[in-house]
């Protein structure tokens, strides 16, 4: 059951209420959630609920109704991140997790490593004890493959992930790897789980071929029971009459599992499919479906592989499908995760002390693969970045998607304007503004606020899929509505919606989030604001109805900005530039040549008039940087000389 504490519980009481529960064979597990604080008591004997919420310091007692109690959605409402070093499984990124079915050599798996983690992925898999279905086939390298999995590992900055196979290898297995596997062959093997749930490491824990979603969230509850609490979920495929696959993926699995169960579930396209072609679109397809990460066989050299050669991407496959993942998760408004940047390369880019980014200095900066963290980003996380609006904006929400991190101190800011401040005086290290917007176009303030703050900078970017929602008190009938508030934009953006429900009254408030808190803060249930979920969270109110939204490709773009050097690291793709041209002929045409003779792609152009110059306008470019074009410099120079007033405003890796 699931006993809800009284807010103001005193400690001593909670230990009371505890060793009693204790004392009826129950075992508790306290969640301090954000709204109220839970026991979870989980116990064979049954009591009476009217005897517990009797007891001090309860508030209430709900029963679990599913035969799995630690596992399920009524024990922990909200989802579980499982933590494995610096990679989060769970919430709101995708994990990618790949690397060769069996360790085969120390060649194979340093560079299998090196290769993954260079296109993304976050941990590295690799098996040393293999279950196989033929006694006769590669039984794995044993402990000696996990120690060059672990060396593979620490090289790579990644953790690692391999599968145990019997309870006796717990003790050596824990020294190598940082998640234990429990294969599809194992899932119920209980004594098994009840030893690995009790080592409280993470695990990931397979479905089995023939097991219900039932079975395999019984088989988590083992885990779980253990006092685990690190379980990560897989889908790999179950064994149906089809015969074209090795397995059948079982998409539907994913959303049924996160309706059920707080823990994260992840899907492994490879051992579901048995063939490489087949592995690309599954992983997608689970991505659309919600999945929280995805297992994958990657080898050099596939067609030399001891074992699962054919299911195993070609590492220019496994690139390709980064992209993909990348590509589609902000549409399904996820992250993909990244790992943060390798401690030398961290001391190596601190932003430093130089000179503005008005005066366009251009340096080498990290010499960051893909897919790792910038170092200012790094030292973004523990300065505060300001925004505009109420937490719960969308620009909160795009700046925790861009800096993959929920903690990052975010600071609310009344206006745009302030945004600049803040970032000028170092009371904010960043600041995030929104750019423009894919139905509404540009935010034409923050174009102009970028020319009147020259000592500030384009870092990044970011675009994310805007969502609205119709956010109101629980339980409240839409048609009852009287009075919707947003941003006029949000409004704008949701006109067929609100057109559905007659008579209401559409006010324009000066923020989406801040509609909600004003919502909230009126009590009137006949109210309701246009906003991000998020937002909906933060305030405690319910979402009514999700994306109201006329058009959903709508997606807004942000520029992450910051007082530092203009910065140009390995990986940026893009430069942002504005300039005034002379007020003749051809002016403008004979700057645009330049940038064409010197192969720069113009991805935007944008003018604005020049206050104070009526008539007069400034040209704002941004420019792609091809990939290799390392003297990039002298094209500007040449740029610069032929326009007035030119300056670089950020040169910056573009969002996908
Ligand atoms: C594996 O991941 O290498 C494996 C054997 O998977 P499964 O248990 O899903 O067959
Ligand atoms: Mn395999």
């Amino acid at each position: 059951m699931v006993i809800v504490l009284k807010h103001n519980i005193k400690d001593d009481e909670k230990q009371r209420l505890r060793d009693f529960l204790e004392s009826r064979g129950f075992r508790i597990r306290e969640i301090v959630g954000e709204e109220e604080t839970i026991f979870g008591a989980v116990g064979l004997a049954p009591m009476d609920l009217r005897e517990v919420e009797l007891l001090p310091g309860v508030d209430r007692a709900i029963p679990i109704t599913k035969p799995y109690k630690f596992a399920s959605r009524e024990f922990k409402k909200e989802d579980t991140v499982v933590q494995v070093g610096p990679v989060k499984v769970g919430g709101m990124r995708i994990a990618v997790i790949a690397g060769p079915c069996s360790v085969e050599s120390r060649e194979q798996v340093l560079e299998t490593a090196r290769l993954v983690r260079e296109s993304g992925a976050v941990m590295l898999r690799g098996g040393a004890f293999k279950p196989r279905t033929s006694p006769y086939s590669f039984q794995g390298m044993g402990e000696e493959g996990l120690k060059l999995l672990k060396e593979a590992g620490e090289k790579e900055g990644m953790p690692v992930v391999s599968e145990i196979v019997g309870t006796d290898y717990a003790d050596m297995m824990r020294e190598y790897v940082d998640v234990f596997q429990i294969g599809a062959r194992n899932m119920q093997n209980f004594e098994l789980l009840k030893r690995v749930g009790a080592l409280r490491k993470p695990v990931i824990l397979k479905r089995g071929f023939a097991a219900t979603i039932e079975d395999l969230l019984m088989a988590a509850e083992y885990l779980l029971a253990q006092g685990s609490e690190q379980v990560i979920l897989c889908e790999r495929g179950i064994r149906t009459f089809e015969t074209y696959t090795r397995n059948t993926l079982d998409i539907s699995a994913i959303p049924v599992v996160h309706k059920l169960s707080h823990l994260p579930i992840i899907v492994d396209p490879s051992h579901a499919t048995g063939i490489r072609d087949k592995v690309p679109p599954m992983a997608l397809a689970s991505v659309a479906a919600g999945a929280d990460g995805i297992l994958l066989e990657v080898h050099p050299d596939p067609e030399k592989a001891v074992s699962d050669g054919p299911q195993s991407l070609y590492p220019a496959q496994f690139e390709k499908l980064m992209r993909d993942i990348e590509v589609l998760a902000p549409v399904v408004g996820r992250e993909v995760a990244r790992l943060p940047l390798r401690g030398n390369l961290a001391a190596a880019g601190r932003p430093g002390n130089a000179a503005g980014p008005g005066d366009a200095v251009f340096k080498s900066g990290t010499d960051a693969p893909g897919g790792v963290r910038r170092a200012w980003e790094e030292s973004a996380i523990q300065a505060q970045v300001a925004f505009q609006g109420e937490p719960g904006a969308f620009s909160e929400l795009a700046l925790k998607r861009y800096f993959e991190s929920d903690d990052v101190r975010s600071m609310p800011c009344e206006s745009f304007r302030d945004v600049f401040e803040s970032v000028l005086s170092g009371t904010a290290g960043f600041g995030i503004v929104p750019i423009e917007n894919s139905l509404s176009g540009s935010i034409h303030e923050n174009y102009d606020l970028l020319l009147q703050y020259p000592d500030i900078g384009i870092v990044g970017e970011k675009k994310i899929r805007i969502i609205h929602n119709l956010i109101g008190f629980p339980g409240t009938d839409v048609s009852s509505l009287t009075e919707i508030y947003s941003h006029p934009q949000g409004l704008a953006q949701c006109a067929r919606f609100l057109d559905t429900i007659p008579g209401v009254r559409r006010v324009p408030f000066y923020d989406t989030a801040g509609a909600v808190a004003h919502v909230k803060q009126e009590q009137n249930r006949q109210y309701a604001a246009i906003a991000s979920a998020q937002a909906a969270r933060v305030y405690g109110l319910e979402v009514l109805k999700e994306g109201i939204e006329t058009n959903p490709h709508n997606y807004t773009r942000f520029f992450i900005i910051t007082r530092q050097e203009t910065r140009m690291t390995a990986d940026a793709d893009m430069a942002s530039v504005v300039f005034s041209t002379l007020d003749k002929p051809g002016a403008l045409f004979h700057c645009l040549q330049i940038l064409a003779q010197e192969r720069l792609n113009m991805k935007k152009l944008e003018s604005r008039p020049i206050p104070g110059k009526p008539w007069e306008y400034m040209f704002y470019v941004d420019l792609e940087i091809p990939p290799g074009q390392a003297d990039y410099h002298a094209a500007f120079d040449r740029f610069g000389e032929a326009v007035d007033n030119f300056r670089v405003l950020g040169i910056f890796k573009a969002a996908v």
